[in-house]
């Protein structure tokens, strides 16, 4: 099953690089005018997630936040998006929005520092974005995102 599409406007990031973590691709409309977004939103078929009442209006089928934090903001799109995923997946780059692949683990000179190769080369996955370069891993973050999205989903504070 497809992810849902989606525009977030320039309020949300963080409930954007969240979307991003569950595998969502999610345009994240940093400087854009209103009309540049509305224009996004209806030619490539995103829902836009917004905190702008006016902003919504102009969209078809846009969510409106109306809450600050990031877990009411997460459960109003899952309300108006049952598909939305609960999981952790490597499929967007939270940078760039770029498509993550499977990296083979480099050879020793391209190993940049803050990866964890002992891991690595012991079989953690290890992911790339296409556009931007940047590496994921399982690891402290994508847990505790992977509970706190679970907890939420299920009605809980996480
Ligand atoms: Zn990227």
């Amino acid at each position: 099953m497809a992810s849902p599409r989606l525009l977030a406007d320039e309020m949300v990031g963080r409930l954007a690089r969240y979307l991003r973590m569950l595998g969502c691709d999610t345009v994240y409309a940093r400087g854009w005018s209103d009309e540049a977004i509305a224009r996004c939103a209806a030619t490539e078929q995103r829902v836009l997630v917004t905190r702008d009442r006016a902003l919504a209006r102009r969209a078809a089928g846009s969510v409106l936040l109306t809450s600050p934090r990031l877990e009411d903001q997460f459960r109003a799109v899952r309300a108006a998006l049952p598909d939305l995923p609960t999981d952790v997946r490597f499929d967007r780059c939270t940078r760039c929005n770029g498509t993550l692949h499977r990296e083979d683990p480099p050879a020793a000179a391209e190993r940049a520092e803050g990866v964890p190769w002992d891991r690595v080369d012991r079989g953690l996955p290890l992911y790339r974005c296409g556009e931007c370069g940047h590496r994921y891993w399982e690891g402290t973050h994508t847990k505790e995102v992977r509970h706190r999205a679970r907890e939420w989903a299920a009605g809980r504070e996480g």
